[in-house]
Parts: structure tokens; C-alpha cells; sequence
């Protein structure tokens, strides 16, 4: 049984030595090496090459590197193949500092306070109470549902919108479509940690954006797909959006002329949110294939007809 790591070459020579040590039944090859093709039973990977089951025709795994598997073209996932993406303390971590940072910055006004500092200017402005300063989260899935945990202990208000209704303390949970635009209605700051699928591809656009509260706040840490830039630069335009926090566009990187590089209300970061760590992403992965081996469910199968 082999593993073909495809990605980062400094993240797979660690991955390596950390298997041979501690799982040396399984042995990880560095892409372009594979060893004998037909042991092959794992591929991991940010991205896949074609043909793949005619190079590894005993594969049974893909893991993704990434907490999504959007960026895998269906037509590249060989049929009865299962795809698995990260799911780690490193990344989950990261992102709920992300968005606890954004959602301060925003409630907090800090992109005023700098604007004033260019002027020299120290001016005070009344500030509204953590309690009373509604959050909504677009997505409460791992990456939702704990930035949603530090902000309610932070004291803020906290929704979430998701497909099934969910059950986590102090968050006000609304599901389904029905829901969102009172979901919506609430949002003071609206911070999108949705995957990418048919469904929400485009979803932060006008429409969307006339449904908040004026003067919303925005965090974007999904995919850049969903959010439109027209829409987006309008919005801030017209102060129906008083600040954005974006960390992921369509594409990346935006070309130098782009309007976001510069505007003053927004605030663009290149999708650094959150990444895998590799070292408590191997024992996840290891996790997995020990559960795969087993028959047991691997944390993270993508639902390839639901997208996510
Ligand atoms: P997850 O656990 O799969 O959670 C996804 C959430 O979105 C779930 O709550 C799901 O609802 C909800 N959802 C999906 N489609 C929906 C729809 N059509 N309507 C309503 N709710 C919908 O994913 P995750 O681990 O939290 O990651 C979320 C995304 O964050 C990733 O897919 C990736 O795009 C992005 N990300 C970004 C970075 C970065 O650095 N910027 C890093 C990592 C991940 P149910 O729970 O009801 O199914």
C-alpha cells in the first residue's frame, strides 16, 4: 500500500520522514516519484493530473491538502474513488482568529481609526456594545461553527445559516433558503465561510447585499467565486456595505489594475485566512487511512453530488 504526495515540496518531505517513523507500513512517495503504480491506494494533493486511474489503477483515496475539494474537477475524480478533504485543529484554529480578528476590526472601527491616523487626527467615536452587534455566518460547518464559538464568547450576538439547522450554544441558527433573508435582515457584519458549489457560486451579490442592514460589515474567507466585484464595489459605493474584509477572489491574484487593490474600504489579504499545519495535518490524514483500512468513515468525504 503507497501514497503519492502531489503538492508542496516541503510539507511532503515532512509528511515522509513523520510516516516512515510513525506508520512504516505506508509508504509516501513525492510526486513525480511513485513507486510500483499498482500499490498505489492514496493520492494527496492541492490539485490532480489527468488520467489518474490509468496511472494508479488500484486507487481507492484522494485526499485533498485543503479544507475544500471544490478546486478537484469532477472529471478528474475517477469514478468509485473517494474524496476526503482536511479537516484539522491547525486550520480550524487559524480561521476562527481570522474572522475574530475581522469582525473586531469591523465592530471596533479600526479601519476608521487608521484612515484618521494618515490624517493625524484623534477622534473618538461612541462605540456599540459586543452584545449588542449582530453576527452572521454564512456557513456553520468546522470553520463556521468555531469562529462562532470565540465570538460568542466574546460577547457578540451570533447567527448562522446553513442547510440543516444546528445546536451550538448562544448561536441562533436559521437553514434552508426560506431562512436566509431574515437571516440576512440580522446581519450587522455577514462573514461568508461557505464551500464553493453550484449553489454558492455568486451568492454575495447585489441581491444579497440589499438584504443587510445598512452599512453591514463584510468578511469574505470562502471561496472567490461566490462573491461578485461589481456588486461588492457598488455596495461600498453606495454605503450599503461600510467595510469589507476580503481573503479570497476570482482570481487569484487579482490583476494590478483591480479596483480592490486600492479602494479605501477594503481590506484585501492573498486567501492567507487559514492553511493546513503539517504537523497535526498527518495525523488526520493517517487517521483517515487508518479508518479507510478499517472500514470506518473518514472525517472530511465529500458528498461529490452535493459538492461539499
Ligand atoms: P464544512 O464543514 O463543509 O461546512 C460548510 C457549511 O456550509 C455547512 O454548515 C453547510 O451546511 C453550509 N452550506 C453548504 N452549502 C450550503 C447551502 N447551499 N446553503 C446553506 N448552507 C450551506 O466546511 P468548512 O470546513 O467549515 O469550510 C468552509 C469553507 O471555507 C471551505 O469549503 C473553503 O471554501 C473555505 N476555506 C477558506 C480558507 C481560507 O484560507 N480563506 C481556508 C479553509 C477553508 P450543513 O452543515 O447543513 O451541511
Amino acid at each position: 500500500m503507497s501514497i503519492v504526495y502531489y503538492s508542496s515540496a516541503e510539507r511532503g518531505k515532512f509528511w515522509q520522514a513523520w510516516l516512515a517513523k510513525n506508520a512504516p507500513d505506508l509508504e509516501m512517495y513525492l510526486w513525480p516519484e511513485t513507486g510500483d503504480p499498482t500499490n498505489v491506494r492514496y493520492f494527496v494533493a492541492w490539485d490532480l493530473p489527468d488520467n489518474l486511474l490509468l496511472k494508479f489503477p488500484h486507487l481507492e483515496v484522494i485526499f485533498s491538502v485543503g479544507a475544500g475539494a471544490d478546486q478537484f474537477s469532477p472529471v478528474h475524480v475517477p469514478e468509485g474513488v473517494s474524496v476526503v478533504r482536511m479537516i484539522e485543529p491547525g486550520l480550524i484554529n487559524d480561521m476562527a482568529a481570522y474572522v475574530t480578528f475581522s469582525v473586531i476590526s469591523l465592530h471596533r472601527e479600526i479601519p476608521r481609526y487608521l484612515q484618521q491616523q494618515q490624517q493625524k487626527l484623534w477622534l473618538k467615536h461612541d462605540a456599540v456594545p459586543a452584545s449588542q452587534c449582530r453576527v452572521g455566518i454564512l456557513g456553520l460547518g468546522n470553520l463556521g461553527s468555531a469562529a462562532a464559538r470565540v465570538l460568542t464568547q466574546l460577547g457578540y450576538q451570533c447567527s448562522g445559516w446553513s442547510r440543516n439547522q444546528k445546536h451550538i450554544a448562544n448561536v441562533t441558527s436559521y437553514f434552508g433558503d426560506d431562512q436566509l433573508a431574515a437571516f440576512l435582515a440580522q446581519s450587522d457584519i455577514l462573514v461568508c465561510l461557505l464551500p464553493l458549489t453550484h449553489l454558492t457560486r455568486g451568492l454575495l451579490n447585489r441581491d444579497l447585499f440589499t438584504q443587510l442592514p445598512h452599512g453591514a460589515g463584510l468578511v469574505h474567507a470562502g471561496r472567490g467565486q461566490q462573491l461578485n466585484h461589481e456588486d461588492l464595489l457598488d455596495a461600498l459605493e453606495s454605503g450599503q456595505i461600510s467595510h469589507a474584509v476580503i481573503d479570497v477572489t476570482d482570481p487569484e491574484p487579482l490583476p494590478l489594475d483591480h479596483p480592490f487593490w486600492t479602494h479605501p474600504s477594503l481590506w484585501l489579504t492573498p486567501h492567507i485566512a487559514s492553511e493546513t499545519h503539517a504537523e497535526s495535518s498527518i495525523k488526520v490524514l493517517l487517521d483517515n487511512i487508518r479508518r479507510h483500512e478499517q472500514g470506518r468513515p473518514m472525517n472530511g468525504l465529500i458528498d461529490m453530488n452535493r459538492g461539499y
